[in-house]
């Protein structure tokens, strides 16, 4: 039984967070024999036993669940009722407990409060060393009673969180293989959107398994939505013309200006609203304000920099939570770390930079590149066979 949360919230279009929350569950659990039923409140999943390990899972990966509850569904029969709950108690491992009974079917013959006592009465009765704590009880027990059905549960559960994948826009993600990018990725859909991601490679300075790092990690976040659309932009020509005619100091601020470049033109392509990335102030030379203000001042497109004002630590934690960290610190080389030069400016001067990029067409170079792009169409269904190999 899942509870909406934050949902709630939207008033006017909570209808259309809801459905969009009910289609996500279903997609995510189309393998399990499930029925589904959604109210304005709640959502009910009733699926077999067996299944309950791998349910929870799934639902542990879906935005817009802030909380709920394995709940058993029986007929509404006192006998049966007291039935389950001693079985259900049977496995429990517990001391102080509190009954607490809600009656929707006012035809049911016992007022709440006196089904409670007479449930407490049960089960101090039958189960050793069970006392009764109303205020700070180590096991609820919730019983709901319905004309038709009685729903018992225990505890509640923590969902994800955030908003129902597809219900608030469509973001690029520039994604590298390193550990903040994949943070920022998952929290842009924590959110609502659906994302695509770019990544820009330099073969042959950098690897195919740095390649398949970003694969690895983009197969991580399509856990937390449905599919991604992966852009693989060969930045070769335009990596290599930056070097050939730039002061180094300044290379990664005209290669980070190029990135906006292709990322703005790939966005309108898509019809994304945002462009989103893993920058986080001060992390490196080109993360200062002042960097970040020359090298945004290419394009007007919003960009959304979700681990922005996050320590290293807690970017960190995040990654391990979402499963991304081990990848993110294999040891293969990113374009941005192969030519990193001694001594990148910290603080750039758009006139410096606009002049530096005088020196070669860039924009014929970047139409290139989008051009011969690689397109991977990756989806949840391919993680148990198409890229185990990858790694
Ligand atoms: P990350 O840990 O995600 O690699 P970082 O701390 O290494 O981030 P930078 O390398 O300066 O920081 O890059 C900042 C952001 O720019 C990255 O988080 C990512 O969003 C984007 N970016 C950098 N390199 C690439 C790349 N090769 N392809 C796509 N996006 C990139
Ligand atoms: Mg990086």
């Amino acid at each position: 039984m899942i509870k909406y949360g934050e949902l709630s919230t939207k008033k006017g279009n909570i209808n259309f967070f809801i459905n969009t929350l009910y289609r996500n569950i279903q997609n995510k659990l189309k393998k399990f024999n499930t029925k589904i039923y959604k109210d304005i409140s709640r959502m009910y999943i009733e699926f077999d036993d067996k299944d309950l390990d791998n349910i929870l899972k799934k639902i542990n990966t879906i935005f817009g669940i802030h909380e709920y509850v394995v709940a058993y569904k029986i007929n509404t029969d006192i006998e049966l009722i007291k039935k389950t709950i001693l079985q259900i108690l049977n496995n429990e491992d517990f001391d102080t407990f509190k009954v607490e009974t809600k009656r929707s079917d006012k035809t049911f013959p016992i007022p709440s409060l006196e089904f409670s006592k007479q449930i407490g009465g049960l089960i101090l009765k039958n189960i050793d060393h069970s006392k009764v704590d109303v205020h700070n009880p180590h096991l609820l027990i919730n019983i709901e009673i319905r004309h038709e059905y009685t729903y018992i549960y225990l505890n509640h559960y923590k969902g994800l969180g955030g908003y129902p994948n597809g219900t608030l826009g469509h973001g690029m993600l520039m994604l590298s293989g390193g550990i903040d990018s994949p943070v920022s990725g998952y929290l842009a859909l924590k959110r609502g959107m659906i994302l695509d991601a770019v990544y820009f490679e330099a073969i042959p300075h950098t690897s195919i398994e740095a390649r398949n790092k970003v694969i690895a990690l983009t197969k991580k976040l399509v856990n937390y939505t449905n599919k991604i659309e992966l852009h693989i932009i060969p930045f070769t020509d335009i990596q290599e013309s930056i070097y050939k005619n730039i002061d180094p100091a300044y290379c990664i601020t005209i290669m980070r200006r190029m990135m906006y470049r292709i990322m703005e033109k790939l966005a309108k392509m898509k019809k994304a609203q945002v462009i989103v990335n893993g920058e986080s102030i001060g992390q490196v030379a080109s993360q200062t304000l002042t960097s970040m203000n020359v090298i945004n001042n290419v394009t007007n497109f919003p960009v959304i920099r979700p681990v922005a004002c996050l320590d290293k630590l807690e970017i960190i934690d995040i990654a391990k939570k979402i499963d991304t960290y081990d990848i993110s610190i294999l040891p293969y080389e990113d374009c941005c770390t192969i030519f990193v030069p001694k001594h990148p400016i910290i603080n750039p001067n758009l006139n410096d930079a606009v002049k530096f990029e005088e020196s070669f067409d860039y924009n014929s170079l970047i139409d290139e590149a989008i051009k011969n792009r690689i397109v991977m169409d990756i989806k949840e269904e391919d993680e148990d066979n198409k890229f185990k190999d990858l790694l």
